[in-house]
C-alpha cells in the first residue's frame, strides 16, 4: 500500500523569497514549494500538507509552537505513515529536541528538515532536503515498521537523531552536527540506515501521547571569565525560574572560587533545580574527573552527561510540566529517555 506522509510547514528560509521592496528574505506559500520540487511527485507516496498561519523565521518559535506540532501530529497520526516538519534552521534542534520529549510512545518518523538556501535559487540544498526526508519518513522495513520511529534532522545528507543535533554552521550546507551520537543514516546512492543506533518502540501499536503541558521556567547561565556575582545572581537566583542549566567548562567544571560556589548552594537550598551541561559540543560532563566539578556535585548540582543544551532545555520543560515534584524531575533528568544521554 501507498505510504502517506505529512508535510507539515512552519516557515524558515527553504520557503523565502526575497522581498524586492526590503532585499530582506520573506516566507511563500507552500504550493510554490512543491512547484520547486516535482521530483515528490516520482515517489510512491502520498503528500498532503498542513500550513501554519502565520509562516515565521524559527527565530520566533515559541513552545507554543511546539504545542501546536504535536497536537498536529497527535490529532493526525492514525491518517500518516510519517510526517515530515519543513523549519528554519536556527531553533531547529531545540524544536526537535522537544518534540522528542513531547512526543510519548512514538512509533512513526518526525522528520526536521529546511535549508541554508532558500528552494527557488539554483543552488538550493531544499531539494535534497526535503526530497530526503520524505524518502525517509515514508521508509518501511521488511515487516513493514517505519524505518526511522524517532524525530530527527535530516540534513546535507545526514540524519541525524532530533535530540543529539546542534545548529554548526551558519554558512555551509551541513548546518548541524550531533557529536555524541553518529547519524541515524546517511544518504548516497542509497540511504543506509545506521539500524542498530536507531530507537524501536517496545509496542508498535502504542496510543501516541503528546504532552502539551510544558513549565517553561528554565534559565541558563553560561560561565565564563570575568563573569560577576551580580550576573550570576540574577540568572540563578533572583530569575523567577525552578531550574537553570549551567553551561560549563569541558568535563563540567566551572569557577571554584568561594562567591561562585555560596551562589550555587544558595539556588540549590532554595529549591532550584540545577543541571550541569558542557560548553563543548563532543564529550560528557564527569563531575567526579577535577575538583572543580565534584565540587559543583557537593552544592547539589546534577549532571547532564552528554546532553546538548537544546535537549536539556525541552527535557526540563517536559519534565516540569508533567509533575510539581522537584525531586522526581531530578530523578528522570538523569535517565535516559528517549536517546538524548549516552548510558
Ligand atoms: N532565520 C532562518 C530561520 O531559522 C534561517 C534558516 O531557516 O536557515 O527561520
Amino acid at each position: 500500500m501507498k505510504s502517506s506522509i505529512l508535510i507539515i510547514y512552519t516557515g524558515g528560509t527553504i520557503g523565502m523569497k526575497e522581498d524586492p521592496a526590503e532585499g530582506t528574505l520573506k516566507p511563500f506559500d507552500f504550493s510554490q514549494i512543491l512547484e520547486e520540487v516535482p521530483e515528490l511527485g516520482k515517489f510512491a507516496v502520498k503528500i498532503d500538507s498542513y500550513t501554519f498561519d502565520p509562516l515565521i523565521d524559527s527565530s520566533d518559535v515559541e513552545p507554543s509552537l511546539w504545542v501546536s506540532l504535536a497536537t498536529l501530529i497527535r490529532d493526525r497520526y492514525e491518517d500518516y505513515d510519517g510526517f515530515v516538519i519543513l523549519h528554519g534552521t536556527d531553533t531547529m534542534a531545540y524544536s526537535a529536541s522537544t518534540l522528542s520529549f513531547m512526543l510519548d510512545g512514538l512509533s512513526k518518523p518526525v522528520v526536521f528538515t529546511g535549508s541554508q538556501l532558500p528552494i527557488g535559487v539554483p543552488r538550493t540544498d531544499g531539494k535534497e532536503n526535503l526530497i530526503g526526508a520524505v524518502e525517509i519518513a515514508s521508509a518501511k522495513d521488511a515487516d513493514g515498521h517505519p524505518r526511522v520511529p524517532e524525530v530527527c534532522i535530516f540534513f546535507d545528507s545526514k540524519l541525524l537523531r532530533g535530540n543529539r543535533s546542534t545548529k554548526y554552521s551558519a554558512e555551509a550546507f551541513n548546518a548541524f552536527v550531533s557529536p555524541n551520537c553518529p547519524p541515524l543514516a546517511e544518504a548516497g546512492i542509497q540511504i543506509r540506515y545506521n539500524t542498530d543506533l536507531i530507537r524501536k518502540p517496545v509496542y508498535w501499536d502504542v496510543q501516541l501521547r503528546a504532552q502539551t503541558h510544558l513549565d517553561t521556567r528554565v534559565s541558563i547561565l553560561k560561565v565564563h571569565p570575568g563573569m560577576t556575582a551580580q550576573v550570576m545572581r540574577s540568572v540563578l537566583i533572583e530569575s523567577p525560574t525552578r531550574a537553570c542549566i549551567i553551561e560549563t567548562y569541558g568535563s563540567g567544571n566551572a569557577i571554584s572560587k568561594d562567591w561562585f560556589l555560596d551562589i550555587v548552594r544558595e539556588a540549590d537550598r532554595s529549591g532550584k533545580i540545577l543541571l550541569n551541561v558542557t560548553q563543548c559540543k563532543a564529550g560528557t560532563v564527569n563531575m567526579d574527573l577535577y575538583a572543580t566539578g565534584a565540587t559543583l556535585k557537593h552544592c547539589g548540582v546534577l549532571s547532564g552527561a552528554d546532553i546538548t543544551t537544546e535537549a536539556a532545555l525541552g527535557k526540563l520543560f517536559c519534565l516540569m510540566g508533567r509533575s510539581d515534584n522537584n525531586q522526581w524531575v531530578k530523578t528522570m533528568l538523569e535517565k535516559d529517555l528517549c536517546g538524548e544521554i549516552s548510558k
